[in-house]
């Protein structure tokens, strides 16, 4: 299979993120078999590696389940391939955040007042930037 520049680029950066590589999972689907919110998902956890390995990247943007992950661990404490299932989904949603969203934020495009600023949790903020600016 030939995979277009964007999958590689996609992926090298889904591998820089998470420490983890799809690559590594030969889909047992232990991860599913465990994961307590499978029944909201319309991919189940071992079903999205697999889409990352054969690049279906336009499927996983239209998935509700990287969104649904509640982010529990309990499919990376079942993986025998010791994959972190949970910082894989992380990575698959700041992907589309940023496929969808582009690089728009950044320090100097805030409009904030410094009361609205004073309010602001720190912790929103450094979570944004984590997730719209590169
Ligand atoms: S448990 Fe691990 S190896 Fe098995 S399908 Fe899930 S991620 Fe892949
Ligand atoms: S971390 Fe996400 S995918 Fe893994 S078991 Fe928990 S909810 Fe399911």
């Amino acid at each position: 299979m030939i995979f277009s520049e964007s999958y590689h680029r996609f992926i090298d950066e889904l591998k820089k993120n998470t420490g983890q590589d799809p690559n590594q999972c030969y889909q047992c689907a232990k991860c599913s078999a465990g994961c307590p919110v499978v029944a909201a998902m319309d991919l189940l956890p071992h079903q999205v590696i697999r889409y990352l390995q054969l690049g279906l990247l336009g499927e996983l943007e239209e998935s509700r389940t990287p969104w649904i992950c509640a982010s529990c661990f309990t499919c990376a404490a079942r993986c025998p391939r010791d994959l972190d299932l949970a910082r894989l989904m992380e990575g698959v949603r700041l992907a589309v955040l940023r496929l969808r969203e582009g690089n728009r934020l950044s320090p100097a495009d805030l409009e904030l007042t410094p009361e609205q600023l004073e309010k602001l949790p720190a912790q929103a903020l450094v979570s944004s930037f984590r997730k719209y600016a590169k």
